[in-house]
């Protein structure tokens, strides 16, 4: 907006806009109840701010004339602005952790709640919280049982593990296996493998929180065997490899092997250990290779610890397999108590276990797995029936089209992995994108969405069928 025509209708809109008070007051007669004059006004200062927001990027904001018809156009900025209070004060109403519809196009979007939860497992979960479950009750002797046995058993059989046992998630199961296996005493680490997750979740701090003291082996591109065992004194209790989950070192590289480190292990009695971070059961179709538990534990490694809600699919949680000697080891220590999975958790993970018994059925009912495996054309034909559901209008106001575009698995979980999919990107013709993705996210349910060369850009891939019709009825209300 530059001519000075414009600027100089712009300013008189401004100044039509109404006051706090004004807006409070009719709130008020309209009966709002329950709410705080604190709240009330900080709702309407919110609903005053982003019409102030769309009337300062609109070029044709749609009102009465504001010269001719002063008096209408006010009454209409005062409704509009009254409605949106409303709007504001019945979502602040709404619970402050509530879904949102995850429109990133990342899977595992770990601040919007990583793995959507798979019918069974939302349906186990349900049946445990309504009621009394069998939590540590063994219902075959009718006495005390212990927490989380069916867990274990079916880890067992998915993994070959010996034994297993869960934690509250993978962070806490790294640090309790150091610090069963050693504490007090030095761990072994290659310099290329001393990953940071998510800011707070750093190998050399947990080691420090473990009680373990952090020796450093090989560079940051090249650890070889000959490396660990050179770094091997009286004092090493464990050899620890890391998972680098949320990078890569590529060009010069070598490492150790599982089966060397656990070769290693066995020659010198130091047991050996493996942060898996994701962990998965399954290799997915069309993405790089992930080391699988299986794996691992047949590699020899005498502990290993994962995730239950990145590439498994399932709830937060920290899963411990590997040999029975270390995992007894931590069940019967009293950090163990600190640890332990609550009841709905260890509901979901069951369920979500349960479905690795047949990979296709995993594969098929696992929403995660599901998600990283839709097809290019699949989500390009979910993006032209989430035009159809907009209509015409819609479409053509917020300047809707259908386009290429990539995802990430997120999560930390394979980070030079691109997911080819298809999105609905919106160049609205009457507000920035900045403002729409505001209103997005301001939605109910809220929608997130990224911005990408000023257009709102919504990837298809973790959209659910059932959520296509709520976002296009939200997508109508702002063409409006
Ligand atoms: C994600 C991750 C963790 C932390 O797991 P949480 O389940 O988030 O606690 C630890 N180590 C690695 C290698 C990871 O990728």
């Amino acid at each position: 907006m530059t001519s000075p025509d414009a600027r100089n209708l712009q300013s008189r809109l401004l100044r039509l806009l109404p006051s706090v008070d004004e807006i409070v007051t009719r709130l008020k007669n309209d009966g709002a109840n329950g709410s705080s004059d604190t709240a009330l006004s900080d709702a309407v200062r919110k609903a005053i701010g982003i019409k102030r927001q769309l009337l300062l990027e609109q070029t044709n904001p749609g009102l009465p004339d504001a010269t001719e018809n002063a008096s209408l156009c006010e009454q209409t900025l005062r409704d509009i602005v009254l409605d949106e209070a409303k709007q504001i004060l019945s979502s602040n109403k709404q619970l402050g952790l509530k879904k949102v519809i995850n429109a990133t196009g990342i899977v595992l979007h770990t601040n919007l709640g990583r793995a959507p939860l798979s019918d069974a497992a939302r349906s186990a979960l349900n049946d445990v919280a309504q009621g009394y479950s069998n939590l540590e009750f063994d219902l075959n002797l009718g006495q005390r049982g212990s927490r989380g046995s069916d867990v274990e058993s079916l880890l067992c059989r998915l993994t070959g593990a010996e034994a297993a046992l869960v934690v509250n998630n993978n962070a806490a199961a790294v640090m309790f296996a150091i610090h069963t296996m050693a504490n007090a005493a030095e761990v072994i680490v290659s310099r290329g493998e001393l990953v940071e997750i998510g800011g707070s979740f750093r190998i050399p701090d947990i080691m420090r929180q473990s009680g373990a003291k952090l020796v450093e082996t090989g560079t940051t591109n090249k650890t070889r065997i000959s490396d660990y065992r050179n770094a091997i004194t009286q004092d090493t209790a464990l050899l620890l490899k890391a998972h680098t989950s949320n990078y890569r070192i590529i060009g010069f590289t070598e490492e150790a092997s599982r089966g060397e480190l656990s070769e290693l292990g066995r020659e010198t009695g130091i047991p050996t250990m493996e942060d898996l971070g994701s962990g998965s059961l399954l290799h997915t179709d069309g993405l790089p290779h992930e080391p699988t538990v299986t794996e691992s534990i047949q590699a020899g490694i005498d502990v290993v610890t994962f995730s239950g809600d990145k590439l498994l699919g399932g709830p937060q949680a920290g899963i411990v397999v590997g040999k029975a000697v270390w995992v007894e080891k931590m069940k019967k220590h009293p950090l163990m108590r600190i640890l332990r999975l609550d009841k709905l958790a260890l509901a979901a993970l069951e369920a979500t276990l349960r479905a690795y018994l047949d990979p296709d059925a995993a594969r098929t009912q696992i929403p995660t797995l599901q998600m990283l495996s839709t097809t290019r054309e699949k989500l390009k034909k979910q993006a032209e029936s989430l035009m159809n559901l907009m209509g015409e209008n819609a479409c053509s106001v917020l300047g809707a089209r259908v386009e290429e575009t990539s995802g990430m698995v997120g999560g930390g979980a394979m980070p030079l992995a691109e997911l080819d999919s298809f999105a609905v990107t919106l160049s609205p013709q009457n507000s920035s994108a900045e403002s729409l993705e505001t209103r997005l996210r301001n939605a109910t349910p809220p929608v997130v969405a990224r911005i990408h060369e000023d257009k709102v850009i919504l990837d298809l891939r973790c959209i659910r069928e059932d959520e296509m019709n709520q976002l296009a009825v939200i997508l109508n209300e702002f063409a409006k």
